[in-house]
């Protein structure tokens, strides 16, 4: 190994040990994986990282870097354009994806839940920035995101030990409610209907800490009709701008193909959450967690009902969740500006229908509002409407996440996430 490549695998390696720094306290109690860590040439300031979750031999620090991550002659695939779907056989893979510019892109690797290895995808550009999220680390896996108006290929590192497919699924833009052309108009109906508005689509990836989200829940279980997922984006990112603490938290939304979550594993949990209109959210902490879990004392009562013992909310950020949940409901203004009549706002991108939480912590949130509306940080839109039980409402077994209901029709599934399917 010459000086040169030393120094570069070095770099790799204590580069790679940052990256992981993060993960290692949380997996001191699980088996330690092995970690490979490399560059792909014309991409160097992005990292791959390889994680084998369910190996317990290796020590973390005992990095695993193969001095040649493409095998000579080179296993390199290309998704074109010309076709939606690629073959993909068991080993590892640097796929060259091209891409159409000004289109919502979902990549997903389907093939036997145990095959993946390795999901990582290399972009340039605005794209530079683009993860895939683990999840469970199971297939099928998703990584949704939006090309800008000259999209540069980008590479998916693939690692399975199976064959698999790699589908290319792609969506017209979702269209700005200030932009100025006109949604096309419905046969049946004098009113427009925004057809590309009602497609199901992934949550994306946050990119940074300003998106002011992070997921609670596998990718493949974060699909919202478009609208939603923008309604959602807009107010996580407000909140971040807002407040500056930790990202909120994404629970189960839909499956890919518009199921309950965990239909695929014939577990599907919640009764609703079909069809892209419904995400759980995690309680904003005043401790620095706002994931998914209990901010009360549970009573268990019969026949098999959970809610919070009065009196027992603890660790919830109430003014944080009353300000989430009146951006849900008002729709953004620009840079967060009150402005007091409501037809100079442009509204929200989907209208909230319902919104489902403990007792006591609605109580908490009414408490919250007035505040907040007195700091001219909400409108009296949103103080109204979450008054009484038009829109917010009491219900069993939300003690760790609030329920957001988006109004109007299930989403539209596209037949590329349709084919998609489970398999052990
Ligand atoms: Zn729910």
């Amino acid at each position: 190994m010459g000086r040169h490549t030393f120094f570069r695998w070095a770099s790799v390696l204590l580069q790679a040990s940052v990256l992981l720094q993060g993960s290692v306290l949380l997996q001191a109690c699980a088996p330690r994986p092995v970690v490979t860590a490399f560059r792909l040439e014309g991409y160097p300031d992005q990292l791959a990282t390889r994680v084998m979750p369910n190996l317990e031999s290796a020590p973390l620090r005992e990095l695993v870097v193969p001095p040649v991550w493409i095998p000579a002659g080179g296993q390199r695939l290309e998704l074109l354009l010309d076709r939606a779907r690629l073959p993909v056989f068991p080993g590892r893979w640097a796929v060259r994806v091209l891409l159409r510019p000004n289109r919502t892109v979902t990549l997903a690797v389907a093939g036997p839940a145990q095959a993946l290895r390795q999901f990582d995808v290399l972009g340039r550009g605005p794209l530079r920035r683009l993860e895939t999220v683990r999840g469970d680390g199971e297939l099928p896996a998703f990584v949704r995101f939006d090309t800008a108006s000259e999209p540069e290929p980008l590479f998916v590192i693939l690692d399975v030990d199976a064959p698999v497919f790699l589908s290319r699924i792609e969506e017209l833009p979702f269209p700005s409610p200030l932009s100025s052309t006109t949604p096309p108009a419905s046969p049946t109906s004098a009113k427009p209907v925004n057809f590309a508005a009602l497609a199901l689509v992934g949550m994306p990836p946050p990119r940074s800490l300003k998106a002011g989200y992070r997921f609670g829940t596998s990718p493949r279980y974060a699909f919202l009709r478009r609208d939603a997922v923008e309604a959602l984006r807009v107010a996580f990112r407000q909140v971040r701008k807002r407040w500056g603490r930790e990202p909120l938290v994404m629970g189960d939304a839909s499956q890919w193909n518009g199921e309950r979550p965990a239909t695929d594993r014939h577990l599907p949990r919640h009764i609703s959450h079909q069809g892209g209109r419904d995400v759980d959210l995690g309680l904003p902490g005043t401790d620095g967690d706002s994931s998914l879990r209990h901010r009360c004392k549970l009573v268990l009562a019969p026949p098999d009902r959970a809610t919070c013992e009065p009196d027992s909310v603890s660790g919830l950020d109430a003014p944080r969740l009353a300000y989430l949940l009146a951006l849900l409901i008002e729709g953004p203004t620009p840079s967060g500006r009150f402005i007091a009549e409501g037809s100079k706002r442009p509204g929200p991108s989907a209208p909230v229908e319902l919104i489902f939480a403990d007792a006591a912590f609605i109580e908490a949130v009414r408490k919250a509002l007035p505040e907040l509306r007195k700091k001219k940080w909400i409108h009296d839109e949103a103080l109204d409407a979450l008054a009484d039980d038009r829109v917010l409402r009491a219900s069993p077994w939300h003690t760790d996440h609030v329920h957001i209901r988006f109004a109007g029709e299930p989403a539209l599934v596209h037949d590329g996430l349709r084919d998609i399917r489970y398999s052990p």
